[in-house]
């Protein structure tokens, strides 16, 4: 077996893990990124075959260049080229129709979505949410944050929209703290979402070649098997090509994942208790391909009261599809309480070829290709209360000197991807 010694071992190749490799790699640091797939960027990487840049899903970065992920990027000294969407209009999708989407308070005061009087109630609570303090709400929903200044059935309805900004459309479930902490950073930002030119790619890429820049090493395919501690510190890791020892270990992967590869009698029966119920969201996405665009929609539309985005892909950035072809891409968030099966997927496929011939009459028919996800993992955190930032483990562990957690299920700022992002910053400036 190869022996080798590194400042730092990072298990896991997906947003944080790469972040925090080319964050350390760049303060001088040696170290080795090991990643089980031959593919890079974890739940964004991607693929290129037949001309398209098949993504997995579609990533955003929320409040492009005012974003967390951009940080790590300006950081790196690498921005991210974001798309100037700027006249692109964006829609909501309620009762059959779409409706162009309000933005800022003069956008929610004149909205046909909502009567008069509610538009007033949805504005006081929006303010009220501006204003809150998110320590006092992380452990408290946003239904509890609506209904503690009386109710209105038609702003009610408007709360899964809300609570879909951090991917928790359950009003009765969503963290009002987590929502809080996000529009507070939001309506600040002049630029909500940031569609990165290429997709994922161009973050995947530009991680990697950061890496390597600062003298990073990554080894894919190769899997960790087992993190080495020894008196209670973590020395390194075996994988199933080498042993590597290392001053630290940094598990950059969803928690639920930790114990296959070190033993759960190593920490407190409080956190083992706490990773093996983390909860994830999950869901469908499918890419339908076109001969010809069959809308001329650029911004996107989001569901009120489903849990649907959907995206345009190749109508904001024609490097993603060969000439002449349109890809869109349509997903849902599923049921979190059932596990993602073929059967649950088949159920949102035809409520999406249901509204995609509501919206885009006759679309379906236009199909030439689709490639459908089943995503058992989206965000591997849901933000509902009990894994809101105060519940989420630290990034230091407490019980195993040297080892060092992050990823989109630790605690560190932000929701979905932008979690990981913050984690590998935090981290650098950690160690
Ligand atoms: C379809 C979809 C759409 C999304 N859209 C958005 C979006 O628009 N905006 C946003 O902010 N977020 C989005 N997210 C969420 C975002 O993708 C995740 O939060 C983020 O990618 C998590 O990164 P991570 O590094 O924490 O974990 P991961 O991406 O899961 O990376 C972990 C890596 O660890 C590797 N690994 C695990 N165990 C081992 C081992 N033993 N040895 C070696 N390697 C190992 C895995 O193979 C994986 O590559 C989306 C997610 C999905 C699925």
């Amino acid at each position: 077996m190869v022996e080798t010694r590194y400042d730092a071992v990072v298990i896991g190749a997906g947003f944080a893990g790469l972040s925090a490799t080319a964050l350390l790699a760049q303060q001088g640091r040696r170290v080795l990124l090991v990643e089980k797939s031959a593919r890079l960027g974890g739940r964004a990487a991607y693929i290129e075959r037949d001309g398209f840049v098949w993504q997995y899903g579609q990533h955003s970065h929320r409040l492009a260049g005012n974003g967390i992920a951009a940080r790590v990027f300006d950081t790196l000294g690498e921005p991210i080229d974001f798309i100037d969407t700027r006249g692109n209009t964006a829609y909501l999708y309620l009762d059959g129709r779409i409706h162009p989407r309000p933005e800022g308070i003069a956008g929610f005061l004149g909205t046909s979505l909502l009567p008069f009087t509610a538009r007033l109630d949805f504005l006081r609570f929006y303010r009220r949410l501006l204003k809150a303090d998110p320590n006092a709400w992380y452990d408290r929903t946003l239904l509890d944050f609506y209904r503690e200044r009386g109710g209105n059935a038609y702003v009610e309805r408007f709360l899964g929209f809300v609570g879909f900004t951090v991917m928790v459309t359950d009003p009765a479930r969503v963290s009002a703290g987590e929502v809080i902490q996000f529009l507070q950073r939001a309506v600040k930002a002049p630029v909500k979402q940031g569609e990165p030119r290429g997709g994922s790619k161009q973050i995947i890429v530009k991680l990697e070649t950061a890496v390597r820049r600062y003298g990073g090493h990554i080894h894919a395919p190769e899997r960790v098997e087992e993190i080495l501690v020894e008196r209670g510190t973590a020395v390194g890791v075996r994988t199933d090509h080498a042993c590597y020892h290392a001053e630290k270990v940094v598990f950059a992967a969803p928690l639920p994942g930790l114990f296959k590869i070190v033993p759960s009698s190593l920490f407190q029966p409080s956190f083992v208790e706490y990773v093996t119920r983390i909860r994830p969201s999950r869901g469908v996405s499918i890419d339908f391909v076109f001969d010809k665009p069959v809308t001329d929609i650029t911004g996107g539309i989001l569901g009120v009261d489903i849990p649907l985005w959907v995206k345009f892909q190749s109508h904001i950035d024609a490097t993603v599809a060969p000439p002449g072809k349109c890809v869109n891409t349509w997903a849902m968030l599923m049921d979190p309480e059932v596990p993602a099966t073929a059967e649950q997927a088949d159920v949102a496929e035809a409520r999406i070829k249901g509204l995609m011939d509501e919206l885009l009459p006759g679309s379906t028919g236009k199909i030439i290709r689709q490639r459908r996800l089943i995503l058992p993992v989206v965000n591997a955190n849901m933000l509902v209360t009990e894994q809101s930032y105060p519940h989420r483990p630290p990034i230091v562990c407490p019980e195993v000197n040297h080892l060092f957690f992050i990823g989109d299920t630790v605690q560190s700022e932000g929701c979905s991807g932008d979690i990981a992002f913050s984690s590998a910053l935090r981290l650098a400036k950690l160690l």
